[in-house]
């Protein structure tokens, strides 16, 4: 069993370490990830410069290739370019906040392993719950349970599960639950201020309301104290929609 593993908040990230931690004690891993944080880039890849490599020891932990790109950049240059044999399991993270509900749109840990799902292999994405004093340390060791449950079920290629860990101060988490995305929106404003040259500036801040979504979400679950699992696919259609819109009355000819 052979791992990439890559995250959005930079190859020198503890969650990073910890994740390679869980995962090197079950096969050999190869880290691909940013050199720097990249939280909240998404599905975003470079297409307009190009991207510098270092190999980089980290840690006294491992060897890994730095990229001066984003999350889907690292796995995409590690599938095509990289590593010398494609790997059995993409993982990412571990990142430092969670990714559920809406997050997952502009998650960049989740957009690193749905870019190894492309590349046809199954991929995993790994959130830790923020709190005052992240515990990367007991989260990998969840973490790991947590692979190990998914190797033995031996996933289909493609496949694409996002797992968020609760907050590690409450205590170990309840148990896992299989859920879907909650849908709820955050509640967002933007805090603004005047520059020394006086333009205005605005920094985007803001809460997902957990207590709005749907008790079987994701949401929810994480806020009850439960690993979450959230299988995600690339294809967004609205199949309800499309089924809709297709009785539409559209032009049939145009000029
Ligand atoms: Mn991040």
């Amino acid at each position: 069993m052979r791992f990439l593993i890559t995250n959005d908040d930079g190859i020198l990230a503890p969650g990073l370490a910890a994740l390679y931690e869980a995962a090197s004690a079950l096969g050999p891993a190869d880290v691909v990830a940013p050199e720097d944080t990249q939280s909240a880039i998404g599905h975003a890849i470079s297409v307009l410069q190009p991207m510098v490599v270092r190999r980089l020891h980290v840690n006294n932990q491992f060897h890994g290739w730095s990229v001066g790109g984003r999350p889907a950049d690292c796995v995409k240059l590690a599938m095509i370019e990289l590593l010398p044999e494609r790997p059995d399991v993409v993982l990412s993270g571990i990142n430092a906040g969670a990714n559920a509900g809406i997050n997952v749109l502009y998650s960049g840990t989740i957009a690193g392993a749905r870019e190894g799902a492309l590349f046809g292999v199954p991929a995993i994405a790994f959130s830790l719950e923020l709190c005052d004093e992240l515990d990367f340390g007991a989260a990998g060791r969840v973490a790991r349970s947590v692979l190990e449950a998914i190797l033995a079920a031996r996933p289909p290629a493609g496949i694409c599960l996002s797992v968020n860990i609760p907050r590690m101060d409450r205590g170990l988490p309840r148990g896992v639950k299989c859920c879907a995305q909650a849908a709820v929106n955050w509640e967002e404003f933007y805090e603004k201020r005047v520059d020394p040259e006086g333009h205005a500036v605005y920094w985007l801040d803001g809460r997902i309301p957990h207590d709005r979504a749907h008790p079987d979400s994701d949401l929810a679950a994480l806020h009850d104290g439960f690993v979450t699992i959230t299988p995600l696919r690339a294809d967004l259609t609205d199949q309800a929609a499309l089924d809709a819109i297709a009785s539409w009355r559209w032009p049939h000819e145009f000029g």
